[in-house]
């Protein structure tokens, strides 16, 4: 390696897992070069959560970090950890410092069967994580009364839409969303759609909303026309844009393999549902780039805390690395794309290959075999299952 990849450490159970993982997959095989940042919540708190901040401007200056799953603080961590503070989610903190979009895919298996059986490619999910309904102001109406929509320009002048006269009590809510949000979405999907060579498919529900949801139609077609159809038609991807519930109908017939970029609510409901489709969220990989190309690689899930509090009182877990070593070889091929190491894409292809042929030839943690058509799977622990991967991985 000649760059360093920004390492970032978590919590609970995926922080075992993490030095599992590089002792038994990573370290053996790889000369590794890590800027190492403790985001464990103990440290995280000690530092006043400048750590945090420091692994995102990390990420910033070197391109591409790697990160366990973390604690987002809540008012039972609170005491657990003795917190000075209920410190903010790790993961928002370095959404917002790198501007980035969230893609989500699932991790394929034979045996493992989703429950849309056309669905023989991943689907990946990019869900836009900025304002919307997630930064929403509501009124609850308490009676009769006038309710308008007022927008004040810096200078003064006004626009006015009448909401409602009502009658009688109800509700209203009022949403918003930014240009600039929303041409970093698009640019990330774009570039994420050239990376990974897949159509991009976006949804809204334009005809509706003629002016809000029409935004986000007019920005990604115009980004497209004007920086992307000609390297999109070089690669033989596809940008299509149609209504949001056509696009639901048209993804479920579909055999998958595209990337769906989903505005933020949308994204919230359909990842869920994408993820339960494809089996089991601890296969789901997550990666998050940011408009000017810079990759933080992750698991889905959690720090998975109920297997943690086993292993403290010392009983056995069995608990899915996959996610976690595919947010790994995501980084270190990333790596070796930018500085052309050619063996560090070849690592990244041959580790992924043996923790799929592991999976497909019986060996599994718990909650694979509860899923798989496997016969007579071999339930492993934690440390088995990895140390059964570095065996196949020696025998390709
Ligand atoms: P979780 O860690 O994703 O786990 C939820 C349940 O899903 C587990 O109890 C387990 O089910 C199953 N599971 C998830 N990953 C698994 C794996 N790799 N192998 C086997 N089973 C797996 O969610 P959580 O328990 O709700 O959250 C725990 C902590 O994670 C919270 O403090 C939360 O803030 C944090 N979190 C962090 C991130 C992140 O850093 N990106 C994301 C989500 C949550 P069984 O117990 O039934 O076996
Ligand atoms: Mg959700």
């Amino acid at each position: 390696m000649v760059t360093p990849l920004v390492e970032m450490d978590g919590d609970e159970m995926t922080r075992i897992l993490w030095k599992m993982i590089k002792d038994e997959l990573i370290l053996p095989y790889i000369d590794l070069k890590t800027e190492y940042y403790d985001l464990g919540l103990e440290h995280r708190n000690e530092t006043d959560d400048q750590v945090t901040v420091d692994s995102a401007e990390a990420a910033k200056k070197y391109g591409v970090a790697v990160k366990c799953a973390t604690i987002t603080p809540n008012a039972a961590r609170m005491t657990e950890y003795n917190l000075k503070e209920m410190w903010k989610s790790p993961n928002g903190t370095i959404r917002a410092a790198l501007d980035g979009t969230v893609f989500r895919a699932p991790i394929l298996i034979k045996g493992i069967i989703p429950y849309v059986s056309n669905w023989s490619k991943p689907i990946t999910i990019a869900r836009h994580a900025y304002g919307d309904v997630y930064k929403n102001v509501e009124i609850k109406v308490p009676g009769a009364g006038k309710a308008e929509l007022v927008y004040t320009g810096a200078d003064g002048t006004q626009i006015r839409e009448t909401i409602h006269e009502f009658k009688g009590p109800g509700i209203i809510q009022g949403i918003h969303n930014t240009d600039k949000s929303i041409t970093s979405f698009a640019k990330a999907c774009f570039n994420y759609a050239l990376d990974t060579k897949q159509d991009l498919w976006f949804a809204t529900k334009d005809t509706i909303s003629k002016k809000y949801d029409h935004n986000f139609k007019d920005i990604f077609q115009e980004i497209y026309d004007a920086e992307y159809k000609d390297r999109f038609e070089a690669a033989g991807i596809e940008y299509f844009y149609t209504l949001i519930d056509d696009a639901v109908a048209r993804v479920i017939r579909s055999e998958g393999g595209f990337i769906w970029a989903c505005k933020n609510y949308d994204g919230d409901v359909m990842s869920d549902m994408v993820a339960t489709a494809y089996g089991d969220l601890s296969m789901m990989t997550s990666v998050l780039v940011s408009p000017d190309g810079i990759y933080e690689y992750e698991a889905a899930h959690g720090t998975v805390q109920r297997h943690y509090y086993k292993y403290l009182k010392g009983e056995e877990t069995s608990t899915n690395s996959i996610a976690t070593i595919f947010a790994w070889t995501g980084a270190l091929r990333k790596r070796g794309e930018l500085d052309g190491i050619r063996e560090l894409v070849e690592y990244a292809d041959k580790m992924e290959r043996a923790c799929i042929k592991t999976v497909e030839d019986g060996r599994m943690t718990k909650s694979l075999a509860l899923i798989s058509t496997c016969k007579n799977p071999v339930i492993l622990n934690s440390l088995e299952f990895i140390q059964a991967i570095r065996s196949t991985f020696d025998s390709l």
